[in-house]
């Protein structure tokens, strides 16, 4: 990290050293996804060995309490028995048929029989092996079923390293994007329209300049890549409506918020149906799985039945479909309930502090920001308040609070916590923002 103004002491972690320079070797970076490297926060990544509920233990044996949930997917913490109970059946059995199995069957009928009174568009779901996939799968299906080509997606909002999604906007409002990874075509970045977030103007001038030619608009409802940007009601309104009125379909990718924010993630708590929602994380219970839904009359277009075409060797995998159906068949509203009274706990044990930063937080999702009003786009984050966050990242490892490796990422609760975990998370916070 440049300018780093403080010490890192790594010394209790000799055996994640060792690990990530073998590592480094033979894995560009040392990582399979790039802000496991630390490059935002400084030093090395610690290698992980082993989690019950709450609770982390790296390969020193230093133990910490894990506000990153593996990011986002662990709703009920590590290991926990319902899911362990399930996937030891699976492992008794198979790990792959190639063939179609009955959890893929369960988990779909569960996801849909649940969703669908709270978000009444989803009738049909696929499962697929990441996010990622999931929203290359929704956007293919969008274009398929408008027959048109352009894509509206908002600034910091993050939807997998799909090419025509790693687009960063163009020079003027409602232009089309520019690459923002190498090897991504401007052919493909020409088909994106990069819009800022809580900015209806903008908006509106898009949709009067390229309606015709707009297959979907994708969003995350709940912004949770760049910060947590929450936006205001109106706008995602906004968003249903000019999409509507256009012939467009509307895209939710509920991959972090699904089942996060309550079983119907934001198109619930919002009160808008999308056409198309796209899932990941906690549906697959800590194991790789994706998920894109929506109308029936839209998925008719999929492969088989339709001319859309989308496939998997791996996707249904029972191994996959065993921990997200006991995953999602242990989100009761009471486990909601507590989640959010933790999240309260854990928010207004913060702003006591009154400190000139703050916390956005939506249920078991949370963020420290720096400023006095909370940023609802991209560009309105203190950039500065980054390098503050790397200081904090290693106070609170030697603290034994894991939280995610970046400022931009945020924090999320698990069901094993208690208020000793978040009083020892605040304590912390106290502790480094009265030494900084
Ligand atoms: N969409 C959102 C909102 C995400 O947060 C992510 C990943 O963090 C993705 C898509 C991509 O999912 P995956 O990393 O499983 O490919």
């Amino acid at each position: 990290m440049q300018n780093q103004e403080f010490e890192i002491d790594e010394s209790l972690r000799p055996e994640s050293r060792r690990l990530f320079e073998r590592a480094l070797r033979v894995i560009p970076g040392g990582v399979n996804s790039p802000v496991r490297a630390f490059r935002s926060v400084g030093g090395t990544p610690v290698y992980m060995h082993s989690g019950a509920g709450c609770r982390l233990r790296d390969v020193d044996g230093n133990e910490y309490i894990d506000f990153c949930n593996s990011w986002g997917p662990l709703l009920v913490g590590h290991r926990h028995p319902g899911i362990l109970h399930a996937l030891q059946d699976q492992l008794d059995r198979a790990l792959s048929f190639g063939t179609p199995c009955e959890e893929e069957a369960l988990l779909a009928e569960l996801a849909v029989s649940r969703l669908h009174p709270r978000v009444p568009g989803v009738e049909r779901i696929r499962f697929t092996s990441s996010g990622t996939e999931a929203v290359m799968s929704a956007l293919r299906l969008a274009r398929g079923f408008t027959g048109r080509n352009k894509i509206v997606k908002f600034a910091g909002c993050y939807h997998g390293h799909v090419d025509s999604m790693l687009v960063k906007a163009g020079s003027g409002l409602a232009t089309l994007g520019t690459p923002d990874s190498a090897g991504v075509p401007a052919a493909f970045s020409g088909e994106t329209i990069v819009l800022p977030l809580d900015d209806e103007e903008a908006l509106d001038s898009a949709f009067l300049s390229h309606g015709d030619d707009i297959a979907a608009i994708i969003i995350e409802p709940v912004p949770a890549n760049n910060g947590l940007l929450l936006q205001r009601p109106e706008f995602l309104q906004r968003l249903r409506t000019l999409s509507e009125r256009a012939g467009a379909l509307l895209i939710f990718d509920e991959v972090i918020s699904g089942f996060r924010i309550g079983f119907g993630g934001a198109a619930e708590r919002y009160g808008i149906t999308p056409d198309l929602a796209t899932y990941g994380k906690i549906i697959g219970g800590g194991m790789p799985v994706g998920a894109f839904a929506g109308r029936a009359d839209i998925f008719q277009l999929l492969a088989p039945d339709g001319p859309v075409y989308q496939a998997g060797t791996l996707s249904g995998n029972p191994v996959a479909m065993s921990a997200g159906l006991a995953q999602l068949r242990l989100l009761t509203p009471d486990v909601y309930d507590r989640l959010e009274s933790l999240g309260a706990q854990l928010q207004e044990g913060f702003e006591s502090l009154a400190l000139p930063w703050h916390m956005s937080r939506i249920d078991s999702i949370f963020w420290l920001y720096r400023g006095n009003e909370a940023p609802r786009r991209a560009d309105q984050i203190d950039r500065d308040a980054m390098k503050v966050y790397a200081h904090l990242f290693h106070f609170m490892l030697a603290r034994g609070i894991y939280l995610a490796p970046s400022g931009y990422e945020v924090g999320f609760l698990s069901t094993p916590m208690a208020e000793a975990e978040i009083d020892r998370l605040l304590d912390s916070l106290r502790e480094f923002f009265q030494r900084n």
